[in-house]
């Protein structure tokens, strides 16, 4: 039924050709010096991420589920607190906040950037919870426990808005660790500062993932987390390598959680790259954007806010009928994906939350008719024509012009 893909969702082969001599080098150095755990080539990567992010540290490890699940230990999280983030993100921020022994709260996203709702968030904080002013601890009073912090995710590439959540934190003493595992490299425009931010370096850490289709890949699984607090990355570089202050001195119980030399070298490589790849997904973006001008009435184009610089992870668009559109361009040779088509709070993994079908109706508006379409710096402009012919295509033959 499906024709064989002609143009890919996304193209992983191309940059590691061009890449190749320069991949391979960092192979050569590290089998030739046999330095696969630690060493220069990791402090290096490490030195370069934080630069790139505009924060002071990074701490690379194996994951970006780990990275965030290290970020809440460092930030000190005690068993049964709550942390809060959205039910419209991957599963891995919630199994971090989970596997650091916290209990997940969730708030609604916003119909038009698709990131945590500020409002929401404070309507939960400020009508769900009581701050005791003795203690300095917000408290959920349904379940007595406290909240513990925010994980604000900046998802397919655009910063949630980080103003209100942090002044919200800031009142209640929370801690704000931010899922930039899609958004290396975004900016948001702090009003409160007057100044742009990267991702990574507004909250008291940040967590991003190097996973391999991810805007900065490894070629294999990596993470870091970044943070301008020296003691919280002392604390994130102890918990990555079984708890140890120095060789076996175990301070605290930790895990095997740290970033192969390997991969950190090829990331060096790649990072080089990085701002240049971000400029391209921009222009795609806009390129996009002008293609469904037609189409503006039947599909809704990623919108970027006055106060971010999206990095494109994903171009998301937005229509009634996204299964059969998404058929359609399979049909066509197109591929595409669906991030994400069950909302968390609905997931078999956390009926025990006690969240029902309802609770969260952007999520579940906004669930039902994503889908992401073709988005990697390789993707060339004629076949971004054929994808938006292939969008406009359906669209009139199957509802009209505009609704
Ligand atoms: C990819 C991703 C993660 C997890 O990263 P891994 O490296 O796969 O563990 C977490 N949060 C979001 C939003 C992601 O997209």
């Amino acid at each position: 039924m499906t024709n064989t893909t002609k143009i890919p969702f996304l193209d992983l082969i191309t940059p590691h050709q061009e890449l190749h001599a320069e991949l391979l080098e960092v192979v050569e150095k590290v089998l030739s010096t046999a330095g696969f755990i630690g060493g220069p080539m990791l402090d290096a990567f490490e030195r370069e991420f934080a630069h790139f992010c505009g924060a002071q540290h990074c701490v690379g490890v194996n994951s970006g589920t780990d990275a965030l699940r290290f970020a809440f230990m460092a930030a000190g999280v005690q068993p049964g607190e709550i942390i809060v983030t959205v039910p419209h993100t991957f599963i891995a921020t919630t199994e971090a906040i989970s596997q650091a022994g916290a209990h997940i709260a969730f708030v609604d996203i916003n119909e038009s950037t698709y990131t945590m709702d500020p409002e929401k968030l404070r309507e939960y904080l400020e009508t769900k919870c009581d701050f005791n002013k003795q203690t300095g601890k917000l408290i959920e009073r349904a379940s007595k426990r406290p909240v513990f912090g925010i994980v604000p995710v900046h998802l397919y590439g655009q910063t949630a808005d980080m103003d209100p959540i942090q002044e919200l934190a800031a009142r209640y003493n929370l801690i704000v660790v931010e899922d930039a595992c899609q958004a290396h490299g975004a900016e948001y425009f702090s009003r409160r500062d007057n100044v742009w931010k990267k991702a990574g370096s507004m909250g008291h850490a940040a967590a991003f993932s190097f996973y391999p289709g991810k805007n900065l890949g490894a070629c294999g699984e990596a993470g870091a987390t970044t943070t301008n607090d020296e003691a919280m990355a002392k604390r994130m570089k102890m918990i990555r390598d079984h708890g140890q202050s120095k060789k076996y001195y175990h301070d605290i119980e930790g895990y095997n959680g740290r970033l192969d030399a390997l991969q950190a070298g090829m990331l060096s490589v790649k990072l080089r790259h990085l701002a240049k790849w971000n400029e391209v997904r921009r222009d795609l973006a806009r390129h996009y954007h002008d293609l469904f001008a037609e189409a503006h009435g039947y599909l809704v184009a990623p919108r970027e806010a006055s106060w971010t610089k999206g990095v494109y992870h994903l171009y998301v668009v937005r229509v009634p009928d996204r299964e059969a559109l998404q058929a359609h361009l399979a049909n066509a040779g197109i591929g595409t994906g669906i991030h994400y088509p069950i909302p968390l709070h609905v997931q078999k993994a956390y009926q025990n939350l006690g969240y029902r079908q309802g609770d969260f109706p952007v999520t579940e508006r906004v669930a039902a008719e994503i889908l992401s379409l073709p988005m990697f710096p390789q993707l060339t402009t004629a076949q971004q024509k054929e994808v938006a012919s292939a969008v406009i295509e359906f669209i009139t033959s199957n509802v009209g012009p505009s609704r």
